[in-house]
């Protein structure tokens, strides 16, 4: 993974019905905390929108 480091947005995998969706979350999320391998990270948080990858609802980033 690139930029992990720098990005202050990491998104996660889930699965919706037989699609998978993202979503991204602020580093200081407690979801985010748990993820060991995001699926995306983002510097900012419209590259994660223009992504087509949706904000957590839990940290509203
Ligand atoms: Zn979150």
């Amino acid at each position: 993974m690139k930029n992990t480091a720098k990005a202050r947005y990491l998104a996660s995998g889930y699965t919706s019905g037989r699609r998978e969706k993202l979503i991204f979350h602020s580093r200081g999320c407690w979801y985010a905390s748990r993820l060991k391998r995001p699926a995306r990270a983002y510097i900012s948080r419209n590259d994660a929108l223009q992504d087509g990858v949706r904000p957590c609802l839990r940290c509203k980033p």
